[in-house]
């Protein structure tokens, strides 16, 4: 997608603070962090929200998740704990439309979530 952000951060034409690039996913850290550490985990190809996930999708989701918890074992997260979020439309708090995982750790999180 031309005027997506993410896919602008993934084809190298913005810069990030990359922190995994693999095959099919790329992570870097957030640039408005909410806790002490931030990242997102984003598919290199471009998939603009959760919902449109298709059955077919489940190997590229699964690989995202599994690359997910990797990263936060590589970031030394497993002691500490952390969080996975995916906001799915607008009223959920999604303002970039490529699908995202939000792993943030380093801080107490709440339920319910704000
Ligand atoms: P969401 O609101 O769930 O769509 O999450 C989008 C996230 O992208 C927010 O946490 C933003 O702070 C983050 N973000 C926006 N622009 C950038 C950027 N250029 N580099 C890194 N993170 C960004």
């Amino acid at each position: 997608m031309n005027d997506c952000l993410f896919c602008k951060i993934a084809a190298g034409q913005i810069p990030a603070e990359i922190v995994l690039d693999s095959r099919d996913a790329l992570a870097f850290r957030d640039l408005d962090p909410q806790a002490p550490q931030h990242v997102l985990i984003i598919p290199k190809r471009h998939i603009s929200r959760l919902a449109d996930l298709r059955g077919d999708d489940a190997p590229a989701v699964g690989s995202l998740m599994t690359q997910a918890v990797k990263l936060a074992h590589d970031l030394g997260m497993d002691e500490a704990g952390y969080r996975l979020v995916i906001n799915n439309g607008e009223t959920a708090g999604q303002s970039v439309w490529h699908l995202h995982i939000h792993l943030l750790s380093g801080r107490p999180f709440h339920w319910p979530p704000g």
